[in-house]
């Protein structure tokens, strides 16, 4: 039982009561006495009709129920002061029953003023037969009440259709003419699509159209009733299996339901449900009865229902009656049937714009998405876009975008909001275990597990985040190349992903894989064109734009700039007598020698076959002299072994500096040469410095 019947009987019940106690009281004669007992029962009289005025304004109780107990209060009212009225007035007050019959029937009906009648009239009785009266005092008196309810009530109800007749007919012709055409949607403000993407956005736009759909319903069935004039037009669609929901209605009737869903129980829905074909009733001898949207039989004698029907399956009908006999041919029911045409069409065009539009922001965001991507070649920055758009996509706002730099150890390139502590930092993470149906997937890429799933299975990525715990799940996103993952994504949520959101996902992630393999590839591609293949430093191309780059700053900053050029002694005979392969090893090893003796400002270069350079930023002549001695000692102090042989090998260098022996570029590489052609000519194995071998000549 609902709250509001609930609330209902509560009301009645005490109402119930008093009449019951009034009743009593009347029939055994109580207000007969005088004093004490009469003024109680006349309290009781006056409490009745306050409870009827409170019914009445709660409008909690049915519009039956509501009007029966008033009429019968009343008729308590009145029988109880008959007598007084007898000795006060002086007239035969029991004769004038009848006008109030009269009086109640033309309030509250027909069926409140009989009720009224038989509930007074049993009073009369029963006190009649009590005091021991001639029942044939009462019967005058209840005859002409009893025909004048009746002649009362058959008045009021023929005025009663006239009037919803005419009012109907006028109704008709006010009608305006239906615009059906399609209407300019009015929308205020851009749509975003973002917006959509949302789950909320995407409420929002099904309300829309759903408003939209709701509108043009509404206009045809106008339409229809500007047709065919019916007393009620309604319009079923398919609401669950098998049952029809009342969706639109337009009637003279105040008895209507809407709400009450309709199916093959039913004896008209019933049969359009089951034989899929229009019905048409054009009843002559009395109403059609039980029609479902009436909460009471309200006199129709035309009805049809005709079935919307697509693809051999009703989605929905529309019914429509008269209270004419005949009112409708089957004329009537082909222009129904145009008309469950043109709703199916409504149906239909309301789906496929909602599609339309539900792709066209999902491309138009994806699109937007690839080009933003491919702007950029940073891991870093491709993470911070990729975070950014799947936290729109998703709503997700905690996440880390990482990048492979050895197998199964990644690098954290960006984070999405809070953890910026994390970047930097490396974590190791193996697929294989989520292969084994671990995880939930919605889609390949995407492995949505449990924090505790995390914990076991990514320990050090769980670790990562300290203390910072706070979420149900994890989504693992492996970015993959057809070889192997490139990168990953972790997102840190309260609730795992939906089907819909998984889906364009994945079209979002291969876009972000293939932007972070280009990137890995670009950066791979940049520094092989600086690097020399053999040694791994820096090449001769590359040496010469950093060197005119340092100049310029130390030039701009007045600061020193020195030169090491470094040549390996007697390299053609070790060459020769070990072959090109150990010469090979050697170059390697004197390569390594050089990196591990300067620092990371420094820059060291091979700057032909045997030959190398090092840039010294911030260093002056005698810090370039104390580089290169040291320098020159590790490799005088190394060997390498040929098939058990010992081979041991120098370098001559030349250092220069600036501002000491040079101001421009040529400058400073040929005067280091020339100092390092005078260490050659000096015996080889030693460092000169162009500035003391200057003052020498
Ligand atoms: P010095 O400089 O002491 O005057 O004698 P050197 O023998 O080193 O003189 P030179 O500059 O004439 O010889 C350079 C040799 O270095 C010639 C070539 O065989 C060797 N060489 C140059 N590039 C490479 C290389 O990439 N690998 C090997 N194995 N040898 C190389
Ligand atoms: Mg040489
Ligand atoms: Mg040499």
């Amino acid at each position: 039982m609902t709250k509001q019947s609930l609330k209902q009987k509560a009301a009645i019940a005490p109402l119930l009561a008093l009449l019951g106690i009034v009743s009593a009281g009347y029939v055994m004669g109580i207000d007969e006495g005088h004093g004490y007992t009469s003024i109680v029962f006349l309290a009781c009289v006056a409490l009745l009709l306050i409870a009827s005025v409170i019914v009445y304004v709660l409008h909690r109780t049915l519009q039956h129920t509501k009007n029966i107990l008033l009429s019968l209060a009343t008729v308590s009212a009145y029988a109880v002061m008959l007598d007084y009225l007898k000795g006060m007035l002086g007239f035969s007050a029991l004769s004038s029953l009848y006008l109030v019959f009269v009086f109640l029937t033309l309030i509250f009906g027909m069926a409140g003023g009989l009720i009224a009648f038989l509930y007074g009239f049993s009073l009369l009785v029963a006190r009649a037969v009590l005091l021991s009266v001639p029942l044939s005092r009462y019967t005058v008196s209840a005859l002409t009440s009893v025909l004048s309810v009746i002649a009362v009530g058959l008045f009021l109800s023929y005025e009663k259709r006239t009037v919803r007749r005419l009012e109907s007919k006028i109704s008709a012709l006010e009608e305006p003419p239906v615009e059906l055409s399609i209407k300019a949607e009015n929308r205020t403000e851009p749509l975003i699509y973002s917006d959509i993407i949302s789950e909320d956005g995407l409420r929002k736009e099904r309300a829309r159209l759903a408003a939209v759909l709701n509108e043009r319903l509404y206009a045809t069935i106008s339409t229809i009733r500007s047709a065919i004039h019916p007393f009620t037009v309604v319009l079923y669609l398919n609401d669950t299996d098998a049952r029809l929901k009342g969706r639109e209605i337009l009637s003279n009737s105040e008895w209507i339901v809407m709400d009450k869903s309709v199916g093959h129980d039913d004896p008209y829905i019933g049969w359009v449900l089951k034989n899929k074909k229009s019905l048409l009733l054009n009843e002559i001898n009395g109403e059609i009865k039980g029609i479902p949207y009436y909460t009471r039989n309200e006199g129709i004698k035309s009805f049809m229902a005709v079935p919307a029907v697509k693809d051999e399956a009703i989605i929905g009908i529309i019914c429509a009656d008269s209270l004419e006999v005949q009112a409708f041919t089957e004329e009537h029911v082909r222009l129904l049937t145009v008309f469950t045409n043109e709703i199916i069409d409504l149906l239909d065009n309301t789906e496929f714009q909602y599609r339309l539009r539900y792709d066209m922001y999902e491309k138009g965001a994806m699109y937007t998405f690839v080009r933003t991507l491919s702007q950029h070649i940073d891991p870093t920055t491709i993470g911070q876009i990729s975070l950014k758009e799947i936290a729109r996509i998703t709503g997700v706002n905690a996440g880390i975008f990482a990048v492979r730099d050895e197998k199964n150890t990644f690098r954290v390139a960006a984070v999405s909001n809070r953890g910026q502590e994390l970047v930097g930092k490396s974590f190791v993470a193996d697929p294989a275990p989520l292969l084994d149906g671990m995880a939930e997937r919605q889609s390949p890429a995407i492995n949505q597990i449990t924090t505790s799933q995390l914990k076991v299975l990514y320990p050090s990525l769980y670790h990562l985040h300290g203390s910072e715990r706070l979420f149900k799940y994890a989504a693992i996103i492996f970015l993959q190349t057809k070889i192997d993952e490139i990168g990953i994504i972790v997102l840190y949520m309260d609730a795992v992903l939906n089907e819909r959101i998984s889906i364009i996902m994945d079209t979002l992630i291969s876009q972000i894989a293939i932007s972070l393999y280009n990137s890995i590839l670009f950066n791979k591609l940049q520094r092989l064109a600086i690097t020399d293949g053999l040694t791994g430093l820096h090449n001769h191309r590359h040496f010469q734009e950093h060197l005119e780059n340092e100049i310029r700053e130390a030039l701009r900053y007045k600061k020193s700039l020195s030169m090491l050029m470094v040549d390996i002694d007697h390299f053609k005979a070790i060459n020769d007598t070990y072959g090109h392969p150990q010469g090979d090893a050697i170059l390697k090893k004197i390569s390594e020698v050089i990196l591990q003796t300067i620092r990371d400002v420094d820059f060291a270069a091979r700057y032909g076959g045997e030959e190398f350079c090092v840039l010294l930023p911030n260093t002056d002549v005698k810090g370039a002299y104390r580089i290169a001695e040291r320098l020159r000692k590790n490799i005088e102090s190394l060997y390498v072994d040929s098939n058990g042989k010992v081979v041991r090998f120098t370098i001559s260098i030349g250092v220069a500096g600036m501002p000491e022996d040079a101001r421009s570029k040529d400058e400073l590489i040929g005067h280091a040469d020339e100092a390092l052609y005078f260490s050659k000519e000096n015996g080889r194995n030693r460092t000169a410095v162009y500035g003391t071998i200057r003052k020498k000549e």
